[in-house]
């Protein structure tokens, strides 16, 4: 490799001490917003721009549209009409005044702001009372002599708290005198560029920085220019080969391949009261060809609520099984966990299979007993949350693991999984309720292969959902008593924005207790977070028992929950929740026969985004359209949760924006991964800061 690159990669992470006038105190603001190297600068891209580079007559002026003009002061107006006032006419060579406008202002500014003074200006005109004004311009006052314009568009960067716009420009000024010649710095085969018309990362880093007044400025303002593209680009590979590099490191480590014995698995079918739907069947068949093999089976099975996933599921356990090893069942809530061993227990104990629970809960002498059924093989299948993974779980032999609900689980939980397997490391598969986009499975999950049970088991009645302001709560009150009156069992559930169990669990204790005093002749349970398990479970088994009509609880039910009976649900504040988790939500109803309804009670005024998630769900009962559309409306970010994957943490690209690059990024990734490995590393050490923030993960 030629010693250049080092000294360019050498600049690339050198510390913003060397910057001059960088000191520890300047330093450690810079480093609250994640700029730590001068490679962070590089990438500090501006916001938006200002054009400077010519004048606008003010005759000429649109409101909404952001202009430079220069113009002499005419008149100079000091008030205090409410609060204290500066207006200052000024007027140009087209004969026509512009108002600038400011609310707050010294009094050194206001002398400045002589008649007759010369001024340049630049902001963004809008109607005023006296033609078009500019409230808090960007102003400078002009001595005599030339005053020459800008020859680049101005950057507006993100702004950066205690230090000023002006100041940060001079030092990503100077960081820029330090970018490497364009060899250097380049990572990416130049043919390739060529072929795809993109500019070299230096060039596409300097007129990001500074465009040329001829550049596109509505192109750079949508972040569509293609030095925008270039650099987005680059950074989706970089993630991209981040995740494959991670998953080829997991299979090189190798796993026992299992014979794949499904005799088992046709005891189970043979005894189950129904019939497979085609999408089980199919995602079953891949599963269990991944597990003959000698490699880690890495697999994401995306499944709307009451998909059939837990059958599947319970057939890969059997597949382990029967070549007389363990398989492990995690679910993210205790809740949940529970549900999933009363199930498999169900089905299972039937074959003669040994079902153990294992959760946080369980202690003292029975964790005892528990683990050393763990460890010494007896337990065949493993249930339980994420208590599993800790410490002290031995596993005798674990061949599988199952993670059900994967948008709980982050990424390093699974990880952590590969230490609990012996001779290999264990298959893994993950099942996810909460469909993703495409588009987002192929980034975020690149170092899974997806798999998807896109088919409902029959005799689903679909549910019917209406949005309803909360000022009509009344009428809905009545209406559940109505129904509840008919046999039916209805939710309501207490949504609140706040992840905190106390709040959340306090809101719905008062729900709880309006409830009942509107409702005296109905059986009301109450379910939330801050309850013992036992508590909860109790209330559970005595909604599902139907020996309580209406539930109110909290999102703690949100997944995995099994009451076939309830075909009514009412979800508050539902114009504050994401479309997956009210889709999650509404997924339990519907499970039987009876025509289900779920009511969306939204406070008015709705806004113009919240009305069109709320529609969307009216509109659709199908978990793959309403992620897509939650992506549109909300980003990637809020979808996914940001701590689990970094793409929230994109500096530049967008996976909305910028998916059609997905292609080109992914065939980029082949080659590289193929023949130049030691690229691919140095792609990713660039954005993701390299293997380190994997392997701590
Ligand atoms: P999810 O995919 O949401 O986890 P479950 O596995 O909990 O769904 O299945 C929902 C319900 O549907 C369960 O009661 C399950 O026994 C039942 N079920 C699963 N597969 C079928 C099928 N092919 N036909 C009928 N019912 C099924
Ligand atoms: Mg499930």
């Amino acid at each position: 490799m030629p010693a250049a690159r080092f000294i360019g990669d050498l600049n690339a992470e050198a510390s913003l001490a060397t910057l001059s006038g960088v000191g520890p105190a300047l330093r450690e603001k810079l480093a609250a917003r994640g700029l730590a190297t001068l490679q962070d600068l590089w990438l500090h891209l501006p916001r938006s721009y200002e054009d400077r580079t010519t004048l606008t007559a003010i005759r000429d002026l649109r409101p909404g549209e952001p202009a430079q003009v220069e113009g002499q002061v005419e008149a100079v107006e000091r008030g205090f009409r409410y609060r204290p006032l500066l207006r200052v006419a000024i007027s140009d060579a087209s004969r026509a005044t512009l108002v600038l406008r400011f609310f707050h202002f010294r009094a050194q500014q206001v002398a400045q702001f002589a008649v007759g003074a010369r001024v340049r200006v630049f902001g963004t005109p809008r109607p005023g009372q006296q033609g078009l004004e500019i409230v808090h311009p960007s102003y400078r006052i002009l001595a005599a002599g030339e005053h020459p314009l800008g020859e680049a568009l101005d950057p507006v960067y993100p702004a950066i708290e205690g230090v000023g716009p002006a100041s940060l420009r001079k030092l990503i000024g100077q960081a820029l005198q330090r970018l490497p010649d364009e060899t250097t710095l380049e990572l990416l085969p130049q043919a390739w560029l060529r072929q795809q018309g993109l500019p070299s990362l230096r060039a596409a880093i300097l007129l990001l920085h500074a465009p040329p007044p001829d550049a596109d400025v509505a192109a750079l303002q949508n972040g569509l220019h293609p030095a925008q593209r270039r650099l987005a680009l680059e950074e989706l590979l970089a993630h991209q080969l981040g995740l494959r590099r991670q998953r080829l490191a997991l299979q090189a480590e190798g796993a026992r391949a299992l014979r794949g014995d499904e005799r088992l698995v046709e005891t189970l079918l043979a005894q189950l009261p129904f019939q497979l739907t085609g999408a089980q069947r199919r995602v079953y068949a891949q599963v269990r060809d991944d597990l003959r093999q000698p490699r880690p089976m890495l697999r994401l099975v995306q499944g709307d609520v009451g998909s059939g996933k837990t059958v599947v599921a319970a057939m890969a356990a059997l597949l382990a099984l029967a070549d007389g090893r363990q398989a492990a069942l995690m679910a993210p809530t205790e809740l949940l966990a529970e549900q999933h061993c009363n199930n498999l227990r169900a089905w299972l104990e039937p074959l003669g299979i040994r079902v153990c629970w294992l959760a946080g809960k369980v202690t003292g002498k029975a964790r005892k007993q528990a683990l050393a059924e763990v460890a010494s093989g007896a337990a065949q299948l493993i249930v339980g949350t994420h208590a599993l993974m800790q410490e002290g779980v031995e596993f005798h032999d674990l061949a599988l693991a199952i993670v059900d609900e994967q948008h709980r689980f982050g990424v390093h939980q699974r990880l952590a999984l590969r230490d609990k397997g012996r001779g290999g490391v264990p298959h893994q598969l993950v099942m996810t309720a909460t469909p993703i986009p495409r588009t987002l499975a192929m980034s975020a999950y690149a170092d899974l292969d997806v798999s998807a049970i896109d088919e409902l088991p029959p005799g689903r009645t679909p549910v019917t959902t209406v949005a309803l302001s909360d000022q009509r709560r009344a009428e809905l009150i009545e209406r559940i008593r109505i129904a509840c009156a008919e046999g039916r069992q209805a939710y309501w559930v207490c949504t609140l924005i706040d992840d905190s169990d106390e709040i959340q669990a306090q809101a719905a204790q008062t729900t709880f207790e309006a409830l009942q005093d509107a409702l005296p002749a109905l059986r009301i349970g109450l379910v939330h977070g801050r309850q013992k398990a036992t508590e909860k479970q109790a209330t559970m088994l005595a909604f599902k028992g139907g020996e309580l009509d209406l539930l109110v609880a909290t999102t703690v039910i949100e997944v995995g929950v099994d009451v076939p009976n309830a075909s009514l649900m009412v979800i508050e504040n539902a114009e504050r929740l994401g479309l997956a988790q009210l889709h999650q939500l509404r997924g339990r109803v519907g499970r039987g026969r009876a025509a289900s309804s779920c009511v969306l009670l939204y406070q008015s005024p709705l806004g113009q985004i919240a009305r069109q998630r709320l529609d969307t769900l009216r509109q659709t009962n199908d978990g793959f359209a309403i992620a897509e559309k939650d992506l549109q409306l909300r980003g990637p970010g809020e979808l996914l949760g940001t701590r689990q994957t970094g793409l929230a943490g994109f500096r530049i690209a967008d996976l909305v924006r910028d998916a059609d690059l997905l292609p080109q990024v992914h065939a980029l990734a082949d080659t590289l991964l193929r023949d130049a490995p030691e690229l691919a590393d140095r792609i990713v050490d660039r954005w993701i800061g390299g293997a380190a923030r994997y392997a701590a993960a």
